[in-house]
């Protein structure tokens, strides 16, 4: 199965997946609520604007985001909901020159950045000729989603975005047994048949895994699910994470230091800028090497 995995993507398939902050009127900044705990300049509630984001909606600390240790801020990633939100839901018409839209706009961003989340999965998934068995209902499912994140405003606001996550979910579910059982086939071949130690019984258990600050130097983790895992801390340095689904893992501070994460499933830009690697992390060629990475 390994072998079969795409070296290459159409990378401008994603291109509307990525924040495009030039086009955004800032709304990450103003939206969301933040804490100073997890790395935002202060604590804040949703709809009131950061103290550093500017008239122009810039950020007037931009430069210096890692230094002033806002790791939050730095590792936030919208997947283009940002730029989606204020030029096609809104129209190029933001939240400044026209107050009364703050509040629908700060909402609908809310929604639009779970439907882009799940647009970069759903993309991702009919890369996989291991899941070839399911393109058909993965493309429709990916249309569906487009088609929501061009709806009104106000159709934005009533769409029962639950519901459309969870059938969404029960594809990438599908996707991720597809190519993990071909994942746990091929390391077999490689290293022979063995027992599975206890953390890797634990971990094969699914998904929520607590594995804070853990060793997993030496767990086999190819083909594995690491799904919604927290992997704060863990130290994971020359691990190989190929065919290992990460959807929703929490990579805060992991050491993936020299770790193969090239055919990691459902991995996201978020997670690797929170994340601890280096010149010898290998990344899936649609994701970026951290600036910050030695
Ligand atoms: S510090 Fe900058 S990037 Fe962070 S929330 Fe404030 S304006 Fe946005």
């Amino acid at each position: 199965m390994l072998s079969n995995f795409p070296n290459s993507l159409d990378d401008a398939s994603r291109d509307h997946l990525r924040a495009d902050c030039d086009n955004c009127f800032g709304l990450c900044c103003v939206a969301l609520r933040f804490l100073a705990s997890d790395g935002f300049p202060t604590d804040k509630e949703a709809g009131q604007p950061c103290v550093n984001l500017q008239n122009d909606f810039r950020c007037g600390v931009h430069e210096s985001l890692r230094t002033r240790g806002l790791k939050g801020c730095s590792t936030f990633d919208c997947f283009g909901a940002g730029q989606k939100v204020s030029q096609v839901s809104f129209s190029g018409h933001d939240w400044q020159q026209t107050p009364d839209s703050g509040k629908p706009m700060f909402e609908v961003f809310h929604i639009l950045m779970q439907l882009q989340e799940l647009l970069w999965y759903l993309t991702e998934a009919l890369t996989l000729p291991q899941a070839g068995l399911i393109h058909g209902p993965l493309r429709s499912m990916l249309e569906k989603t487009e088609r929501l994140t061009t709806l009104s405003p106000e159709s934005l606001m009533e769409l029962d975005v639950a519901e459309h996550r969870a059938s969404v979910n029960t594809l990438l579910l599908k996707t991720s047994e597809l190519v993990r059982s071909e994942a746990r086939k091929t390391q077999q071949v490689r290293s022979g048949p063995r027992t599975r130690t206890r953390l890797e019984r634990q971990i094969a258990l699914g998904r929520g895994a607590d594995l804070m600050g853990a060793d997993l130097r030496r767990t086999d983790l190819t083909g594995a699910s690491l799904r919604g895992a927290y992997l704060i801390a863990a130290d994971l340095r020359g691990t190989d994470l190929r065919g290992t689904d990460c959807i929703g893992a929490d990579f805060r501070d992991a050491d993936v230091r020299g770790a193969d994460l090239s055919q990691s499933l459902f991995l996201t830009q978020t997670q690797l800028n929170a994340a601890k690697g280096d010149a010898l992390t290998k990344l899936p060629p649609w994701l970026n090497r951290p600036a910050h990475w030695s």
